[in-house]
């Protein structure tokens, strides 16, 4: 299994299996990359600009064979559990739902560090174990990639400590339960409280 900088695990064997869609995929299946940094990589551009800008790889979900694919999480439901995030308006509190790497960019997103220590040789008993997807080395793979889920803070715990994986049919731990539902509550209290004060005046009532 894959791991992070820190050595702890990142909880899933393939990322790729898991991955979405690539963030520079426009609605229309172009490639957001080539239309907007095609300086970026001119002889990537030039080649998608041939193909009127179409993604090259989205069609079958070849993600790994794109050199610029990259699929961050949106970070409103773990991935794992399924729980949701429940903002408060004016709190800044600590998020329920957290974003998690299963795989780390290139030099040129994230730094060559982080790539570079997740590589198969690293740390940890895993990683001289066989991989399960050793029979596809052979596969076009242009990462590493950026990957990212989301997973709400208990299964973040989980997944890091290796009692749990992101691919488990899990649900939500009580604990995760009970926080979502305090800042559920929390939220009815502030929207009950905002609609008293448009009713009975600007100050909440004039203490
Ligand atoms: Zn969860
Ligand atoms: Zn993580």
């Amino acid at each position: 299994m894959e791991r992070t900088p820190e050595g702890t695990p990142v909880g899933i064997d393939d990322p790729y299996a898991v991955a979405g869609a690539c963030d520079h995929l426009t609605d229309d299946g172009r490639c957001r990359f080539a239309l907007t940094r095609a300086g970026d990589d001119p002889a990537f551009a030039a080649a998608r600009r041939a193909d009127d800008h179409a993604c090259h790889v989205g069609p079958d979900a070849e993600w790994r064979a794109c050199p610029h694919y990259r699929s961050t999480t949106d970070g409103r439901e773990c991935a794992r559990c399924g729980l949701a995030e429940v903002r408060l308006a004016h709190e800044d509190a600590r998020p329920l739902v957290e974003e998690h790497h299963l795989s780390y960019g290139d030099a040129d997103d994230v730094g060559r560090a982080a790539a570079d220590v997740t590589a198969a040789d690293d740390l940890g008993p895993d990683a001289a174990a066989p991989r399960d997807d050793a029979g596809d080395a052979d596969r076009d793979d242009a990462g590493p990639h950026e990957i990212t889920v989301a997973l709400c803070r208990w299964c973040h715990a989980k997944v890091h400590t290796g009692v749990a994986r992101v691919d488990d049919d899990a649900s939500p731990d009580p604990e995760a339960i009970a926080a979502r539902e305090g800042r559920r509550t929390r939220e009815r209290e502030e929207s009950a409280f905002s609609t008293a004060r448009e009713r009975y005046g600007s100050d909440g009532g004039g203490e």
